[in-house]
């Protein structure tokens, strides 16, 4: 896929995601503009670390990156999550990074797994800070979970709906017995994926120790600070 937009950069130059300048995927006045504001967020009892709270630049680079294809947004969307990784992983032995999984029809849309290139993307940049050959902790990505059938839409769902819609969705293809696992995704907005990707972890035996995201929907019942 990158090989393929380096190509399609070439061919078609590439615009700034927030203003719509040519030259860059996010360009230089853009990106000193770019300032995010992370947090701790709650979902059923699971603490989890966001890198900001989902807001209109973080939603256009969402949107670009993963409905436009465009990439090569990666390493600006996963650069405020690299500090949070390397906290919310801090003191644990051979964690595991696993990504929520993307749908097949969205794959099949997309072409890529957005959570899956991005959970690469924040790997690598934090072993550049922290490189594993020091510590000797390399963090191991696997995509475990998997949908083991199609879930409706649930954009027009509350977090009932959802959580019922999405009950027993997921399987983990990987046994994790003992493994402290960092789940990733790319937004929390109820968490309801987010919880049954957990329950799936937990069955086969690994240890949910948080929850990495991008950004954050602050939800209707909470108060705003
Ligand atoms: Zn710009």
């Amino acid at each position: 896929m990158s090989v393929f937009q380096d190509l399609l950069d070439l061919v078609l130059p590439t615009k700034c995601a927030l203003c719509l300048a040519q030259g860059s995927p996010v360009c230089a006045c853009c990106y000193q503009q770019l300032v995010f504001d992370p947090r701790e967020f709650d979902r059923a009892g699971i603490i989890g670390l966001a890198a900001s709270e989902y807001g209109p630049k973080e939603r256009q680079l969402l949107k670009s990156f993963k409905e436009q294809g465009q990439t090569s947004l990666a390493r600006f969307i996963a650069e405020p999550m690299v500090p949070l990784f390397l906290e919310a992983l801090a003191g644990f032995e051979c964690p595991v990074l696993v990504p929520m999984p993307s749908s097949k029809e969205n794959f099949i849309s997309r072409g890529f797994k957005p959570a899956k290139v991005l959970a690469n993307r924040v790997r690598r940049d934090a072993d550049q800070i922290r490189p594993s050959r020091d510590t000797g902790r390399k963090v191991e990505i696997s995509e475990a979970l998997r949908f083991n059938r199609v879930v409706a839409d649930q954009s027009h769902l509350d977090y009932k709906g959802r959580m019922e819609n999405l009950r027993g969705s997921m399987t983990s293809k990987a046994s994790l017995e003992g493994r402290h696992v960092l789940l990733f995704d790319d937004v929390v907005t109820t968490g309801s994926t987010l919880i049954e990707g957990a329950r799936a972890i937990r069955e086969v035996g690994g240890e949910v120790v948080g929850i990495l995201v991008f950004a954050e929907t602050i939800l209707k019942t909470q108060t705003k600070s």
